[in-house]
């Protein structure tokens, strides 16, 4: 199977015109790199990052530069008008820190905004489109101080590739062409139509050269005034002129909001598994607790049973998430709001208490939440369905530094509003966009100054050393977390490479049906799974969007995720 990549890789590099545009072919995994690596969803944003990483640059460096990429390469995921957690693992203090750029509520957002006059919940797709949506993006604040703390090389530098790329142009790749032809309801939005579509109403096409001024200028600013240049002046009041008059749901975003976004740095949320620690973002993700408790409960079962694939495996994974799902959706919101019970979710007592409800012969049905030793908040439900809304980097240093950053703009294309070359998110929508469920006020209501309950898991495995073993992240909404334990076990358990772990068909539960990529696999364990009281979903195609980078002897391998641009290249 991995031969069989490396070679159509090989024979895409050779055969497609890419003109001196990039290096590698979406796909490409390069199988061995000694010292550096950067593992990211697009050939030309992973390009940018090596450029900085040859440079001399470190991790942090080369990530800047990739997002700047992306957003230009990739905007239907990620991008400067976006929000974005960044995990990083610094190898002189052998110490593990996270950044958290996640997008903020204007101050005049409310419990009930997105209720129509009635009362009624609004559904998402009404929601998501115009201005209401969109939260004080994060990207650029929490790179700039990322940068601050462990860059190399000067701001200004990790900009050069993006505003290349974007005054000269690039091919438009699978994917992005791919997203602009299946996202019917773009083609109504004016930015959209504009940017992605030929004047007689036909999708721009892969391959066809696409530039972006407007990009360019926006990121000449930003290389030379800082975030300052973003946060505040034009850029900043076209972003509130975009918000206020959108063609749909106009929202109220003001200068002062912009003005007032602060990225921070938290502690991450780590717990151990087996031999290794394993550490992911905290609150306001609820990626890093549920991460380490389905990891924790796993532990109760050994290796062999945790095999990828099968029965026992995805049945016993499929229970253990049920259980943290369950925890996710009642105790989990942003932390400066609500009292999550972090320490209480993650006490190695509770998980066991929480594993021994696993029946490993028969399906748990739908989970309740547990009762962790803490006082908790109410009800926090963020019902994100999976989307093409987010891309996940992960990258190695010289020195070892290592990053793993996943960044959003939450849907396809965010709030489908654009304001100077970038898209706007609609993150807000990760808010439960009903503020009381069942009588309970929800902890994950929409508030001035909060930040929406986020699924996004940058995660690092140490070995039992303490030294850097593996990284790996994803887009998928609340499916990260399905896709990123399912990596996680098939490397540590299974032994897999990243290529292998992250290539597995697909199984998830999410505290509901069991979910099931269409697969040879996934057909075979069906009736089995059914069997043992699972009740079942089949889906066509994940929307998972792993790239993952693992530490072997003399240097590193990585996996980017064949269902998307991905690519892993380096020194
Ligand atoms: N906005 C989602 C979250 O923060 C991610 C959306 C996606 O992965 O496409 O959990």
């Amino acid at each position: 199977m991995r031969n069989f990549r490396l070679l159509l890789s090989l024979f895409l590099a050779l055969s497609l015109p890419l003109g001196a545009f990039a290096q590698t072919a979406p796909g490409f995994v390069k199988p061995f790199a000694k010292e550096q690596m950067v593992a990211a969803a697009n050939p030309l944003a992973a390009d940018a990052g090596l450029e900085m990483l040859r440079a001399g640059g470190s991790a942090v460096d080369a990530a800047i530069a990739v997002q700047l990429v992306l957003g230009l390469v990739e905007p239907e995921s990620s991008g400067i008008g976006g929000g974005a957690f960044m995990l990083l693992f610094d190898p002189k203090t052998k110490k593990t820190t996270s950044f958290d750029g996640r997008e903020v509520a204007p101050a005049s957002a409310r419990p009930d905004m997105f209720l129509d006059p009635d009362g009624k919940v609004r559904t998402k797709p009404q929601a998501i489109p115009g201005g209401l949506s969109v939260g004080i993006p994060g990207v650029i604040a929490m790179l700039e101080l990322a940068h601050s703390k462990h860059g190399k090389l000067p701001w200004a530098r990790l900009f050069a590739p993006a505003i290349k790329l974007a005054d000269e142009g690039f091919p438009v790749g699978p994917k992005l062409a791919r997203t602009i032809r299946n996202f019917k309801r773009g083609a109504n939005m004016p930015d959209i139509k504009a940017r992605f579509y030929h004047a007689d109403g036909t999708p721009l096409e892969q391959g066809e050269i696409y530039k972006n001024p407007d990009y360019a200028d926006s990121l000449r600013k930003i290389a030379s005034g800082g975030s300052k240049a973003f946060y505040t002046g034009e850029i900043a009041q076209a972003i509130v002129d975009k918000v206020r008059t959108a063609p749909v749901n106009q929202g109220g975003m003001t200068l002062a909001d912009l003005a007032s976004f602060k990225p921070l740095e938290r502690a991450p949320v780590c717990g151990p598994y087996r031999i290794w620690r394993v550490c992911s973002m905290g609150p306001p993700s609820s990626g890093g607790i549920a991460i380490v408790q389905i990891l924790g409960m796993l532990q109760r079962f050994p290796s062999s049973e945790l095999q990828p694939g099968t029965l026992s495996e995805v049945h016993l994974r499929a229970q253990a998430s049920r259980l943290a799902y369950a925890d996710r959706a009642r105790f989990i919101a942003d932390p400066a709001f609500v009292k999550v019970p972090v320490k209480g979710l993650i006490d190695k007592d509770y998980i066991a208490s929480r594993a021994a409800l696993i029946d490993p012969a028969k399906d748990m049905g739908t989970a309740s939440a547990g009762n962790p030793p803490e006082k908790h908040a109410a009800f926090s439900p963020q019902r994100s369905p999976a989307n093409h809304g987010t891309s996940h980097m992960t990258l190695v240093d010289k020195t070892g530094q290592v990053v793993a950053m996943t960044t959003s703009v939450e849907s396809v294309f965010g709030a489908n509003i654009m304001v100077r070359g970038f898209f706007l998110n609609n993150t807000l929508t990760d808010f439960s966009l009903n503020p009381v469920l069942d009588g309970l006020p929800v902890a994950n209501a929409p508030a001035p100054g909060k930040r929406p309950l986020s699924a996004m898991s940058p995660t690092i495995v140490f070995d039992q050393n303490g030294d850097f073993l593996l990284s790996v992240g994803s887009p998928g909404g609340p499916a990260i977390i399905g896709y990123v334990t399912q990596t996680v076990v098939a490397m540590l358990d299974g032994g897999k490479t990243p290529s292998e772990a992250i290539t597995l068909p697909r199984q998830l539960n999410l505290n509901s049906p069991t979910r099931l990529e269409k697969s040879a696999v996934n057909d075979a364990l069906e009736p089995q799974l059914k069997a043992m009281g699972h009740s079942v979903t089949v889906v066509m195609g994940e929307g998972s969007g792993l790239h993952g980078i693992r530490k072997v002897k003399g240097g590193y391998i990585g996996g980017a995720d064949p269902r998307r641009d991905g690519v892993v290249i380096g020194d």
